[in-house]
């Protein structure tokens, strides 16, 4: 009789299993080595394949030189499919519930068949990290939804950097088939700006009685807003909710018309206990359905587009100005020289610009 192996000589040997998982470890690191084949990935994206549009979106964020040629021809493929869905922006301060919301809106929304893009932008995500990880936990059904992608923002970008990929990415996710894209931001400061360029329609999230109100139209965040939205309007807040939906609506009135024909609405709801999200997407339908209809839907989209053009060519030629040698060599001679007063601002920028031929 054949002796059996021992524990010690089984200890030594490799199971089946683990040269299997040896085997798929080594095809997936080749894998990953692998050239990107632009036409590949770009017909894998528009067959809405989940994996394709992350390593897009990745490639997109890539600061590598290597990387921007393949990252330009995949966005040129991907334009003609793009354009198609409808681009909401949802803002608001830390804890009014933008990721409980967008849990609930997009689980909505799915429901409703439709595919969901959510783009989380997080100007402070640079210094503290990870604190978009925290959402995605926080949107446990929709990580698992399959109609639902969500990609938080490359961590330790400048603004600048994160407005031109979230736009690139909007770019993808449409080409990849998704009908509302999701761009949420934190509302603490320039962000809004940035992302009221990006969208059609802005959400601004706002608390009861957080005593912000009237800080809040004087700030102009709600300026940009299509629609403010009383969130946790739930249990005794409701009364508080509804009062600060009266001062919202009472404060919108001194606002000017809007060249969009839209009259900005207040809304209460209750992202946690799933109540008024259904009113959310109504009005969101009907803001589309009249600004398709008058025009501005596309007319906007336009300018944004203009927009994106100048801002590209802006931040083109300062990279070009700040990354050549002779700006490099010759800038901190010429602060050294403000610092001791020798020459004026005016005069070293006017020599550094002629010095970069610009
Ligand atoms: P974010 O920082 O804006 O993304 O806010 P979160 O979605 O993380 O929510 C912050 C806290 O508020 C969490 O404890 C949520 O459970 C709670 N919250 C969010 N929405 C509601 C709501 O509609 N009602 C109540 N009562 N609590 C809510």
């Amino acid at each position: 009789m054949p002796k059996k192996k021992t524990s010690s000589t089984a200890s030594h040997s490799v199971s089946k299993s683990e040269i299997t998982n040896l085997k798929s470890i080594d095809s997936l690191k080749k894998k990953r080595n692998e050239p990107i084949v632009i036409s590949k990935l770009v017909k894998n994206l528009i067959n809405q394949d989940i994996s394709a549009l992350s390593k897009a979106i990745t490639l997109i964020e890539s600061k590598s030189p290597k990387h921007s040629k393949k990252a330009k021809l995949l966005l040129e493929a991907c334009l003609p499919h793009a354009n198609r869905s409808i681009r909401i922006g949802i803002t608001g301060v830390p804890g009014v519930g933008k990721s409980t919301f967008i849990e609930a809106f997009g689980t909505y929304l799915t429901g409703l068949g439709k595919r969901v893009a959510i783009l989380a932008i997080d100007p402070s995500s640079s210094i503290s990290k990870g604190s978009i990880l925290g959402d995605k936990t926080r949107m446990e059904a929709l990580v698992k939804d399959k109609k639902a992608f969500i990609r938080p923002s490359a961590t330790g970008e400048s603004l600048g950097g994160t407005a031109r990929t979230t736009r690139e990415s909007v770019v993808l996710c449409e080409a990849a088939g998704y009908d509302i894209i999701i761009i949420e931001t934190v509302g603490v400061g320039q962000s809004e700006t940035k992302v009221r360029g990006m969208v059609d329609f802005f959400l601004l999230l706002k608390l009861a009685g957080a005593g912000d109100e009237l800080q809040g139209i004087k700030r102009g965040i709600i300026e940009l807003a299509d629609a403010i939205a009383i969130n946790k309007s739930d249990g005794n807040n409701v009364k508080a909710a509804l009062f600060a939906m009266k001062e919202f609506k009472r404060a919108l009135h001194l606002f000017p018309a809007r060249d969009s024909g839209w009259f900005p609405k207040v809304i209460t709801c209750s992202a946690l206990r799933n109540e008024g999200i259904s009113n959310i997407w109504n009005m969101i339908t009907e803001y589309v359905e009249l600004t398709r209809n008058n025009g501005y839907f596309d007319k906007i989209r336009q300018e944004q587009n203009k927009t994106w053009l100048i801002q590209t060519i802006e931040s083109r030629l300062k990279s070009r100005f700040f990354n050549a040698d002779i700006i490099k060599k010759a800038l901190p001679e010429q602060l050294d020289l403000i610092e001791k007063n020798k020459i004026t601002p005016f005069a070293a920028a006017d020599y550094l610009l002629s010095l970069s031929e610009m």
